[in-house]
């Protein structure tokens, strides 16, 4: 998709912080971290929203989500994460390309729910 950020990421035309590749699947860390390890897992393909996407390409993704959580909390010594999307505009999605953050949590951050995080 032209004029797509993630679309340029995952076609190797800008540069993106990669931690991790599948068949249908990439993750990068976000440019604007809310917490250090802040990593976007995205479909390569482009798609708006989550239910634009194929269910062959969701299970990849979220199965990719599954083994990136704990690895990101290791990394950076996390107590918890947020996982979320947000789909569609009205939700704050600001990058119309589908992605799953996952935000590390600690302890000592004040627990609030992510919302509350991000404004
Ligand atoms: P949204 O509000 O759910 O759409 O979140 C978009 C996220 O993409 C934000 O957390 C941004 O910091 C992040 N972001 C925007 N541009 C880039 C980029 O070029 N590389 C990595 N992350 C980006």
């Amino acid at each position: 998709m032209p004029d797509c950020i993630f679309c340029a990421i995952a076609g190797g035309d800008i540069p993106g912080r990669i931690v991790h590749e599948t068949e249908h699947s990439l993750a990068f860390l976000d440019v604007n971290p809310l917490a250090p390890g802040h990593t976007l897992v995205v479909p390569k393909d482009h798609y708006a929203r989550l239910d634009d996407v194929p269910d062959e390409i969701t299970a990849d993704l979220f199965r990719t989500v599954d083994e990136l959580v704990p690895r990101v909390e290791e990394a950076v010594d996390a107590d918890a994460t947020n996982v979320g999307i947000n789909n569609g505009p009205a939700a704050g999605q600001e990058v119309e390309h589908v992605h799953v953050h996952i935000v590390p949590r600690f302890d000592d951050d004040g627990g609030n729910p992510i919302h509350a995080v991000a404004g």
